[in-house]
């Protein structure tokens, strides 16, 4: 098991640490050649319009949109989810979409009083509380279909909000787990959802 994480913007090392944790091999994706032989992808926080701009300069929006629509099982967080979404509510017109995932998120949804804060979720298909780091989070405003919720905020102001979902060999969640020192997140992402790729 090969897991590339995007590595062009944002909190890469995390991501990387927390794979180590769970004895499971990665690498820096930076450029097209990177995408060879992977079995999964993570796409980390950080800022989603710089990330867009960078995959863009970097010739890498193509391919990563095309291998992930093709089958490559993907994880994003924060940034990442933005990224993956179908549609961005209050973003920069010219960011560009992986469009992998049929969701709506806001970016920065949780206010600017609340720019970071941690809470106790319930996520499906994990047992016991999952600890998550919200950090000028997005949330989900829509999900399509086919799209499964894992888990939404359990109570305060944004009670309710959609926080993590999945679709397919596609997730992301509005948190950052990778900085939590829970594992468990990741360890669903290559257990349940990287064996869904092809
Ligand atoms: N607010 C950032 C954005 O819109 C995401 C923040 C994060 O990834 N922690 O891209």
């Amino acid at each position: 098991m090969l897991i590339g994480v995007l590595a062009v913007q944002g909190g890469v090392a995390e991501h990387e640490r927390t794979l180590d944790a769970i004895g499971v091999s990665h690498r820096q994706v930076r450029r097209v050649e990177h995408l060879q032989g992977l079995d999964g992808i993570i796409l980390p926080g950080g800022e989603s319009t710089t990330m867009s701009k960078l995959l863009e300069l970097g010739g890498l929006l193509e391919p990563l949109r095309s291998a992930i629509n093709g089958g490559l099982p993907a994880y994003g967080t924060c940034a990442g989810m933005i990224l993956l979404a179908k549609e961005v509510l209050d973003t920069r017109a010219d960011a560009h979409s992986l469009n992998a995932l049929d969701i709506t998120v806001r970016r920065n949804a949780f206010g600017r009083q609340v720019d970071s804060f941690e809470a106790a979720l319930d996520f499906a298909g994990i047992e016991g509380d999952v600890p998550a780091v919200f950090i000028r989070a997005p949330w989900v405003e829509r999900v399509g279909d086919e799209v499964e919720v894992l888990a939404t905020v359990p109570s305060g102001p944004a009670a309710g909000a959609i926080v993590a979902v999945r679709c397919g060999h596609v997730m992301a969640t509005s948190f950052h787990p990778e900085v939590s020192g829970d594992t468990r997140v990741h360890e669903f992402f290559i257990n349940e959802v990287a064996s869904q790729g092809n």
